[in-house]
Parts: C-alpha cells; sequence; structure tokens
C-alpha cells in the first residue's frame, strides 16, 4: 500500500465513459488523499496493465464488453492477486452485492450513490482491509512456524485453534485436536485435581498461570512441558478465549536427571558417592541428635583386593567391586544407604537399626559375599570383606566421630583374620 502522501494508485475498468467520468471527478474532488487513475475498457486490457503497472485498487464494473456480472468479479479477482477490488454495480441489490463478495470483492458501491466522500472512503477502507489481511496471515504465519506448541481455547477449554507443533508434540492431528479439551487428549493423571483446580482459580480471576506439566502423547508416552496460559479479553473485560503456549522440556528433564545421577553416584558400582554418603550420615547424625533413635555405620573394605587387581587384571578388578556392590544392593532395604567411599572401601548406613539387627545384616552380607565366584582362565576369583560396625551416638558432635569408631572396628576385623563382623566395643 503506498504511504500517506503518495498517490493511491486505482486502476479503472468501466466502458461507460460517463461513468468513468463521474468516478475520477469524485475522486478528484477529494483533498485528504490524492489518485492516480489509470481508465481501461475490457477486462483483456485491465489485465495488461495489471501486468505492466503496480496498482493499489481496482475499480470494476461488471457489465463490460468482454464480460458480465459475477465473473467479471471472478476473472477480475484472478488477476488482481492481493489487490483489493471495489466493485461498482448499477444494482442497488444486498444479495447479489454479497455474492459479488463471496465471488472475490472487498467491497462494492452503487454508482451514482458516491456521495460527496463516499467512494473514497470505500477505497481506503478496502485498502485498510487488506492490510490488517496481510498482517494476520503474517502472524499465523509466525504463529505456524513456532517451535512452541499453540493453542486457543474457549472459555470451557475446546480447542479452536492450534499450530503444527502442538500436533508434533501431542501426535493428534489438526483435525482431531479442534473442538477437544486438552483433558481429553493428553492428561497423564500426573498431576492431582488440586492442582488443576489452582491453576482454573487463577486463569479464572483472569490472570497468566505458569508452571511444569507430565502430559501424555497419543501413543501413551509420557512428556515433560512447560505450560503458559494467557487467559484474553473482550471489550468488556469479559474473558472469552485461552491462549496456550507450551514448551517441550522432556530433553531437559533428562538431562537434569543424568546429572543429578552423574553427581550422586559413583559411575562404576552405580551406590552413591562420598559426598551423597556424607551429607545423609550428617542428616541422620543430627535427626539422632534431635529425636534420639538409633542408627548404624557398617565400614566395609574387600580383603586382599590389591592381589586381585595384580594377580587377574584391573577389568576382573572392577568386576569384582560391580558384583560387591549389587550383593550390598540386595541386602539394602529403601532406608539404608549403601556407598562406595573410594578405592575398595565401602560403608551403608541403616537409619533405625539396633545393634542386634545391625550385626545380622552385616553378617549375612559378609556370607554373601563370600559366596561370589568370577570365572577368569586362571581359575574362579573369591573374594571376602572386613566389615566394621558402630552405633550413631547422641554425643557424637560431628559425624567424623562414628566413622572413625567404625573404622577402628574395621581393622580389628582385618587384624583378627579378616572376613568377619566387628562391633565397635570389642575394638577398644
Ligand atoms: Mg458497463
Amino acid at each position: 500500500m503506498s504511504s500517506a502522501k503518495s498517490p493511491i494508485r486505482v486502476l479503472l475498468v468501466e466502458d461507460e465513459t460517463g461513468d468513468a467520468y463521474l468516478v475520477k471527478t469524485v475522486l478528484k474532488q477529494n483533498r485528504d488523499v490524492s489518485f492516480e487513475i489509470t481508465w481501461v475498457e475490457s477486462l483483456a486490457i485491465a489485465e495488461h496493465q495489471l501486468r505492466h503497472s503496480c496498482f493499489d485498487v481496482m475499480l470494476l464494473d461488471l457489465s463490460l464488453p468482454d464480460s458480465e456480472g459475477l465473473e467479471t468479479v471472478e476473472i477480475g479477482r484472478q488477476m488482481a492477486g492481493d489487490i483489493p477490488i471495489v466493485v461498482l454495480t448499477g444494482r442497488a441489490d444486498v444479495d447479489f452485492a454479497l455474492s459479488a463478495l463471496k465471488a472475490g470483492a472487498t467491497d462494492y458501491m452503487v454508482k451514482g450513490d458516491f456521495g460527496f466522500d463516499g467512494l473514497a472512503r470505500v477505497i481506503r477502507y478496502a485498502l485498510l482491509r487488506v492490510e490488517m489481511e496481510t498482517h494476520n496471515k503474517l502472524l499465523v504465519a509466525a504463529l505456524e512456524a513456532a517451535a512452541n506448541s499453540i493453542i486457543i481455547t474457549d472459555t470451557e477449554a475446546n480447542i479452536k485453534w492450534a499450530n503444527p507443533a502442538f500436533s508434533r508434540l501431542t501426535g493428534y492431528s489438526l483435525e482431531e485436536v479442534m473442538g477437544s479439551k486438552p483433558s481429553e487428549l493428553i492428561k497423564s493423571g500426573k498431576q492431582n485435581e488440586l492442582f488443576y483446580q489452582d491453576m482454573w482459580r487463577n486463569l479464572l480471576a483472569g490472570k497468566h498461570w505458569r508452571g511444569e506439566v507430565i502430559n501424555k502423547h497419543k501413543n501413551g508416552d509420557l512428556y515433560h512441558e512447560e505450560l503458559s496460559i494467557a487467559p484474553v479479553k473482550n471489550g468488556r473485560g469479559e474473558i472469552v478465549n485461552f491462549i496456550g503456549i507450551k514448551e517441550n522440556i522432556s530433553e531437559r528433564k533428562s538431562l537434569e536427571e543424568m546429572l543429578h545421577k552423574l553427581a550422586n553416584t559413583d559411575p562404576l558400582t552405580g551406590l552413591f558417592n562420598r559426598r551423597v554418603f556424607l551429607d545423609r550420615l550428617t542428616q541422620e547424625s543430627d535427626r539422632i541428635s534431635r529425636l534420639g533413635g538409633s542408627a548404624v555405620l557398617l565400614m566395609l573394605d574387600l580383603d586382599f583386593f590389591k592381589n586381585i587387581n595384580d594377580n587377574y587384571g584391573h577389568a576382573t578388578g572392577d568386576e569384582v567391586l560391580k558384583q560387591f556392590a549389587n550383593v550390598m544392593r540386595h541386602n539394602s532395604r529403601n532406608i539404608d544407604v549403601p556407598a562406595r567411599l573410594g578405592g575398595e572401601e565401602f560403608a551403608v548406613l541403616l537409619p533405625s537399626t539396633g545393634r542386634n539387627e545391625a550385626l545380622i545384616m552385616a553378617e549375612r552380607l559378609r556370607k554373601e559375599v563370600a559366596n561370589i565366584a568370577i570365572s577368569h582362565p586362571k581359575g574362579m576369583v573369591h573374594i571376602t570383606v572386613s566389615i566394621g560396625a558402630a552405633l550413631l551416638s547422641i554425643d557424637d558432635t560431628d559425624s567424623e566421630m562414628v566413622l572413625n569408631r567404625a573404622d577402628s572396628a574395621m581393622y580389628t576385623a582385618k587384624e583378627s583374620g579378616r572376613n568377619q563382623v566387628c562391633w565397635f566395643d570389642c575394638a577398644n
């Protein structure tokens, strides 16, 4: 469209000299806008002009030497591309005018009704409308190309529009999506009713809502999305639509889980690492200081482990460590904290456990470890473990103290011939 100062370029297609003269006169009179009018008398010449010059609007008489009635609009539409067409008709007939609009006209005017400013105004509105339509098409194209899923619903949450990214995220085609509610398609059941009640309370109060949601793909897979919902209000301030924007954050979530695991576990055995173990030990010590109760720390050290590495190689040594870790895992309850502190040194924290129960668990562990047998070309590889056990004490000022007691008990077990469990008492 031309800027405010440059003239509006009009292609006038009119075979009646008198009518053409009238149009030119009316437009020339307008003081706000100037018009640059090219007058042709048939569709054939109009087509030629459109191919060789630029126009902002086409004024189209319907009765031409080479075309008649609605057909003129249809042909004119094909020729004009995006240029708005204002139909000039001699008939003050609303039904006919509507048919002309359906056939592709932007607006129409009855000849002789141009009035003082009528025709110029109709042309300006037609241009404005095309400009807005072009703008809207651009916005829709942007929304359709967006990587984030976007949906528009009514106030009952029925989907009125969705972009292709929503289809890719959920697995449902746009046809399946239209008119459905998101809850009918992708609700996973992973959020409770309170979650949705809170969301709706915010939205119906006209507030923006944002959160992380686990939803379900059409194929049944769950995925994490970051969801942002904005209410849309009409001129009276009533909510008429909701716009939802979703970002698939499943990859980020699994990366976070992986990093969390890497930071908290020993890569070879999958047991907790030293840092996590010491944290949990400190927490348990604090809990006992405040609330009392009893908990036991086991320190475990593989006997003659260096010999295994020296005689059978490090691959076998690693296999021994993994199988030992498996035995520790299988003998642990959900509340226990089995960990590899480093090298062949391991520990288990047994919360809410007394001396007798701990000794039974340690003895069972010792026996199972003695049953480990790994085949190697040089023969079967066996391993034993020395275990020191100590109670966490309400008198301890830090968790270092119980570590020292259990360590001391473990060395007593080593000195007394290895492959045994030793309680801290006997270490004194
Ligand atoms: Mg005519």
